[in-house]
């Protein structure tokens, strides 16, 4: 056991819970997603996150970004709803229009990204709570709990929740990730080496990925992963699971075609939409 009492994920769960789509399926059933990120400077992140929601297969995908990222990330994505907003009051309905947020890929945690988040925390929609707002839960916005989202700290984001180390979350991670899940209520996801998925009875591992994922944005697409089943509707835990062993098989494959050395967050997302339309 690489964790005693935790559950190991294996690929046979993902047909299990994506069955092929019935003939007459439209994109109303597959939810809508909404993406918070992008502060200035930061609109990869947001991007990357809102391409990996749309290759899980989320019916219909809208990104809330700073509005120098519009024309690059419809560029890259024209399939994303791509809104240029400068504050919070600028969201309009699309909070409403949203069935899930993913909020934190590139959002800094300056007056946007407080914005947004506090926008997001307002609404009574399920969420995927990452990155920079994670942070600014362990700083400005703390005492928040719920049971309909998901956290995705690293190592680091999840020392800053509990109010310790990263050195003492790595020294027992089970223990740190069944303690965050129990402070912040929703399941918990803490990523590393081995993630972990704890929600409010179990834990599980994932005993795939590559150090080839110790790059820049391989969180953000996790979270965009995590979006785009929720959005579908798949229940917070499995969607945890399921996400985040797509996302570690994805970076496999990705490894075994290019190497782990110079492999990219954004080439993710076409390698999980293999994993996830398997060949019958
Ligand atoms: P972030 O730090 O937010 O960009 O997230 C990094 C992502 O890559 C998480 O999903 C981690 O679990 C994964 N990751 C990073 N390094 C490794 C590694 N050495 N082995 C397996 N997964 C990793
Ligand atoms: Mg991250």
């Amino acid at each position: 056991d690489i964790v005693p009492a935790a559950r190991l994920l294996d690929a046979g769960m993902i047909s299990a819970w994506l069955p092929p789509r019935q003939r007459c399926a439209h994109k109303g059933e597959f939810g809508h997603a909404l993406v918070l990120g992008g502060a200035p400077g930061f609109g990869g992140a947001a991007l990357i996150a809102a391409e990996a929601c749309a290759r899980l297969g989320a019916g219909r995908i809208s990104l809330a970004t700073a509005p120098e990222h519009v024309t690059a990330s419809l560029v890259r994505r024209p399939e994303v709803m791509v809104h240029g907003v400068r504050g919070a009051g600028d969201l309009g309905e699309l909070l409403e229009k949203a069935d899930i947020l993913v909020v934190g890929p590139g959002l800094g945690q300056g007056s946007w990204g407080q914005g947004m988040l506090q926008a997001a925390l307002a609404s009574a929609t399920p969420l995927v709570v990452d990155a920079d707002a994670l942070n600014l839960l362990a700083s400005r916005f703390s005492g928040h709990r719920r049971d309909d989202w998901i956290l995705t700290p690293h190592p680091g984001e999840a020392a800053r929740l509990l109010g310790l180390s990263a050195g003492e979350v790595e020294a027992d991670r089970p223990a740190a990730a069944r303690e965050l899940q129990r402070r912040f209520g929703g399941v918990v996801v803490l990523k590393g080496a081995g993630t972990l998925v704890a929600g409010p009875e179990q834990l599980a591992v994932c005993p795939h990925g590559n150090p080839g994922m110790a790059s820049g944005g391989m969180g953000d697409a996790l979270s965009g992963m995590l979006g785009g089943l929720l959005a579908q509707g798949l229940p917070l835990e499995t969607s945890a699971r399921l996400a985040v062993l797509v996302h570690a098989l994805a970076a496999d494959m990705a490894a075994e075609d290019g190497g782990e050395r110079g492999l990219l967050a954004g080439d993710l997302a076409s390698y999980a939409q293999l994993l996830i339309n398997p060949v019958t």
